[in-house]
């Protein structure tokens, strides 16, 4: 029964295949990554199924990664004692791209080779990476516990279609093997290999096995050469990288895990990575990502954080680990407390989840609100103060002073003086908050409304423009520094576009007594700000709605004036409120307005024209 099928490839695939060849050709090594990522996540799948079910291990119960290569025959293979194929697996697996959004993906794709990359990095192209170094790829697997003549070979040069046959395999699990174009040679080495894997795998937690090589001396004159032992060699650390000591891990590996979870090829904007001990004990490591994934929009995409249980991975995306305005964030959370087999439903219902879950969200503010201070305090030293958190500001430090300590008074810190200096002296953490909140910052607000008991710290994480500031970086906290005296809210405009709010002529009458105004121009700020009230006791006021009363900032005179006005006016406002009467529910003299005739407002608690615009173009 050795027949072999040929089918072709979803249309996705063929068009993904050619762009992975082309696009990422100048990053080609990460197909090693790809490929030992998968092998990784064979052998974690195999030990979750094997909780209950002992027997898959049949009898190699080391889970393993054996990379080799072989010279004469210009092939580089990836083996793994994990998981496995079927047949069928394969056929779907290998041969169809399953990810929600894969249109829509390419849909994006720009044919400018650089931003496509970036593109394509951060969809994971994983297994088909494959094709950037090779021609031709063969892969044999059998399912764990299937029988020994239930092998299948995968077999394809990347382009139309693809060939699958049975075989029969005696070892589970999965090799695949990679026939090297011509450009690739350079990795038929083991130095060149072992690099590579150092470089990206070092924190994968199972061993990544090479044969070792010895230098054999050349007989009658030949030249010698390097040859192989036949003695298996780890060539990672092999130990999980969340579960090793801070001081253990650097910046560079703390990034290429980072890379390796996200397929992101930039570095993240930040990290924290905390052992958490009290009644529920977990470690937590979490990435806030420079850029938004394409699909950030899509709600039902759940957040980017793997649950582990001691060790042993249990899912991908475990949504009630994160709420869901906080979906960008990625990481792994290795709990001690779960029970290995716990399902997604179980889950939900945990107490210990919910711990994790709060304890992860306050983790995550307090990243931000991090990258925020800095940011401030970057601003600030260049004016020559800093802000310790304090809310005073004292002198910053001589850059090379380095005797002395700064004292955090908020959390009673000590943070030494040295790095204080790099800190407050902007260094590469100036910007990260702008930046931050360009990528994230609207999804940040759908916090407002999804998590109550955090809305205070997200109110104060917020930036807007202004009718004074034309870039995103007003917070609540500023506005209020520099409100009028006698001014009691904190005025805000809604509109679609930064130039339409600008432009309003609602804002006509807070522009001529140098009132500063909030500009709102994301589509959710409607819907959030319906959740906020108040900032820090301030009342929110909205100039498009109801009759805006500037309260103590209009004087006497005003205010007599403009009841006379509406008095002579009577008569008029008489005749258009007859005539509008199926169209406004009422009609009145202003003063907020100082060129335009007239304006449209809406009533007070009504809904807003933006909001109304929204729901009528949804269709409702
Ligand atoms: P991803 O890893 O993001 O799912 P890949 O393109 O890397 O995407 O792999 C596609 C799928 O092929 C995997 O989800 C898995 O089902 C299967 N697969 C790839 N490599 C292996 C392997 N070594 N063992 C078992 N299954 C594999
Ligand atoms: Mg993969």
């Amino acid at each position: 029964n050795n027949s072999s099928t040929t089918l072709p490839f979803q249309a996705e695939v063929a068009q993904l295949l050619h762009l992975v060849t082309h696009a990422l050709y100048s990053n080609k090594e990460i197909f090693l990554r790809e490929l030992i990522s998968n092998a990784s996540d064979a052998c974690d799948k195999l030990r979750f199924e094997a909780i209950n079910n002992a027997a898959l291990y049949e009898d190699a119960p080391n889970l393993e990664v054996r990379v080799s290569f072989d010279k004469a025959a210009k092939t580089i293979t990836i083996a793994d004692n994990g998981i496995g194929l079927s047949k069928q697996e394969a056929i779907d697996n290998l041969g169809t791209i399953a990810k929600s959004g894969t249109k829509d993906f390419m849909s994006k794709l720009s044919g400018d080779q650089k931003t496509d990359a970036q593109l394509i990095g951060q969809f994971g192209v994983g297994f088909y990476s494959g094709f950037i170094v090779a021609d031709r790829i063969s892969v044999e697997s059998r399912r764990a516990g299937a029988p020994v003549n239930e092998g299948v070979r995968w077999a394809s040069t990347g382009t139309g279609d693809f060939e699958v046959a049975d075989i029969e395999r005696a070892q589970r699990g999965t090799s695949v093997t990679l026939h090297l174009r011509e450009e690739a040679e350079e990795y038929l080495n083991l130095w060149k290999l072992k690099s590579v894997i150092a470089k990206y795998s070092d924190h994968i937690s199972l061993p990544i096995l090479m044969e070792a090589e010895e230098w054999k001396e050349g007989e009658n004159d030949q030249p010698g050469d390097m040859v192989k032992t036949g003695e298996w060699e780890p060539v990672n650390k092999a130990s999980a990288l969340w579960a090793r000591a801070k001081k253990d891990v650097t910046k560079e590996e703390y990034e290429e895990f980072y890379k390796n979870i996200s397929h992101d090829f930039e570095a993240p904007l930040t990290w924290s990575h905390n052992r958490v001990e009290g009644s529920t004990e977990y470690t937590q490591l979490l990435y806030i990502p420079a850029k938004a994934p394409m699909d950030l929009w899509n709600r039902d995409k759940t957040a980017g954080v793997k649950l582990y249980v001691k060790r042993v991975f249990i899912m991908d995306d475990a949504e009630a680990l994160m709420p869901s305005y906080l979906r960008f964030v990625k990481g792994v959370i290795d709990s001690s407390d779960l029970p290995l087999n716990v399902s997604r439903e179980l889950l939900q219902e945990s107490r210990d989840v919910k711990a994790i879950r709060e304890g992860s969200t306050k983790r995550v503010l307090s990243m931000l609100e991090d990258l925020a201070k800095k940011e401030k305090s970057a601003v600030e030293n260049a004016a020559g103060k800093i802000d310790v958190g304090s809310g005073e500001s004292v002198p910053a430090p001589e850059p090379t002073e380095g005797v002395t300590d700064v004292v955090d008074k908020k959390t009673d810190a000590t943070v030494p003086a040295a790095e204080a200096a790099v800190e407050f002296a902007g260094g590469e953490d100036a910007g990260k908050y702008a930046k931050f909140y360009a990528e994230f910052g609207a999804v940040l607000k759908e916090g407002l409304g999804e998590d109550m008991a955090n809305s205070a710290r997200i109110a104060k994480l917020l930036r807007f423009a202004s009718s004074t500031s034309d870039t995103v970086s007003v917070s609540f906290a500023d506005y209020k520094a520099r409100m009028k005296d006698g001014q009691e809210a904190i005025y805000y405009i809604t509109a679609d576009t930064l130039a339409g709010a600008k432009n309003s002529p609602q804002l006509e009458v807070f522009k001529k007594k140098g009132i500063e105004v909030l500009l709102m121009t994301d589509r959710v700020d409607e819907w959030a700000l319906n959740y906020l009230h108040d900032f820090d006791g301030t009342p929110l006021q909205s100039v498009a709605k109801g009759a805006v009363d500037l309260g103590k900032l209009q004087d006497e005179d005003e205010k007599k004036a403009a009841e006379a006005t509406a008095e002579t006016f009577k008569p008029v406002l008489d005749k258009l409120k007859e005539a509008l009467k199926d169209k406004a529910s009422d009609v009145r003299v202003t003063t907020r307005l100082v060129d335009s005739p007239a304006c449209l407002v809406v009533q007070d608690g009504g809904m807003s024209t933006q909001l109304a615009r929204m729901l009528k173009q949804a269709g409702q």
